[in-house]
C-alpha cells in the first residue's frame, strides 16, 4: 500500500520555522516546572522515598515463633520451588520433639533471585516472606548479595544492611584448596558449600 507523502510548505521544507515551534514547547515545559517543581511526576530518588504498593515483593525475611526461633523446618520446598536456584539451606535435628527439623543455613544468593515469589507461595509455614519493602539492594561487593540466615531473621534498618550477616573473612594463610574434613565443619561461622547445579534446559 502507498503511502502518499503530505505536501509541505516553502517555510516547513527549510525545517527552521518547526524547529521553532518545538524549542518553543521545549521552553513552555522548562518554564512552567521551573516554577511548579512540586507538580513534577519525577521522584528525586534516593534524596525522595519513592512510595511502592504494599504489596510489591521486595526482599526476603525469615518468620520467627513467639521464643524467637525460625518458624522454618527445613523441609526444602522453596529451594525446590525456586527457579533461579538461588536458595541454599541446610538442615538439623530440632532439639523441639514437636519439630522434626530446623535449618541449620539458609541463603539467598540474591544476585540470581528473579523476585519471583515462588519460594513464599511454596512454604507450608508461612517461614518465608518478601513483605519487607526493600527493593533497593546495592552493594560493590558480591558477597553482600548472599543474604545468610541471621540477616533473614532479624536484618533491618542500616546496621543490618552492612552487616547482612556477611561472614568473617577467611585467612589469607588458610588452606581453600581441600574441603573441611567433615561436612559439618565449619570455617569461621561460615560453611563452604557447593551450589546445585543449574539444569541446561534453562
Ligand atoms: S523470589 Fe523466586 S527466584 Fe527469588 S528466591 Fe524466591 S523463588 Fe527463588
Ligand atoms: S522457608 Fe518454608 S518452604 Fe522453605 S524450607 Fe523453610 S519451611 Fe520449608
Amino acid at each position: 500500500m502507498k503511502v502518499p507523502s503530505p505536501r509541505l510548505r516553502w517555510y516547513e521544507r527549510i525545517y527552521l520555522w518547526e524547529i521553532a515551534r518545538g524549542m518553543v514547547v521545549t521552553m513552555r515545559h522548562m518554564i512552567r516546572n521551573l516554577f511548579r517543581q512540586r507538580e513534577m511526576p519525577t521522584v528525586q530518588w534516593p534524596e525522595e522515598p519513592k512510595h511502592l504498593p504494599v504489596r510489591i515483593k521486595g526482599r526476603h525475611r525469615l518468620t520467627v515463633r513467639e521464643d524467637g526461633s525460625p518458624k522454618c523446618v527445613a523441609c526444602y520446598m522453596c529451594a525446590t520451588a525456586c527457579p533461579a536456584r538461588c536458595i541454599h539451606i541446610e538442615a538439623e535435628e530440632s532439639p523441639e520433639p514437636t519439630i522434626e527439623k530446623v535449618p541449620k543455613a539458609f541463603d539467598i544468593d540474591m544476585l540470581r533471585c528473579v523476585f519471583c515469589g515462588y519460594c513464599v507461595e511454596a512454604c507450608p509455614e508461612d517461614a518465608i516472606r518478601m513483605d519487607t519493602g526493600e527493593v533497593s539492594i546495592v552493594s560493590d561487593n558480591r558477597d553482600d548479595f548472599i543474604f545468610h540466615m541471621d540477616f533473614l531473621l532479624r536484618g533491618s534498618g542500616e546496621e543490618w544492611k552492612k552487616k547482612r550477616g556477611r561472614p568473617e573473612p577467611v585467612e589469607e594463610d588458610e588452606d581453600l584448596s581441600s574441603p573441611p574434613d567433615t561436612p559439618e565443619e565449619t570455617r569461621d561461622g561460615y560453611r563452604r558449600r557447593e551450589r546445585p547445579p543449574v539444569p541446561s534446559s534453562w
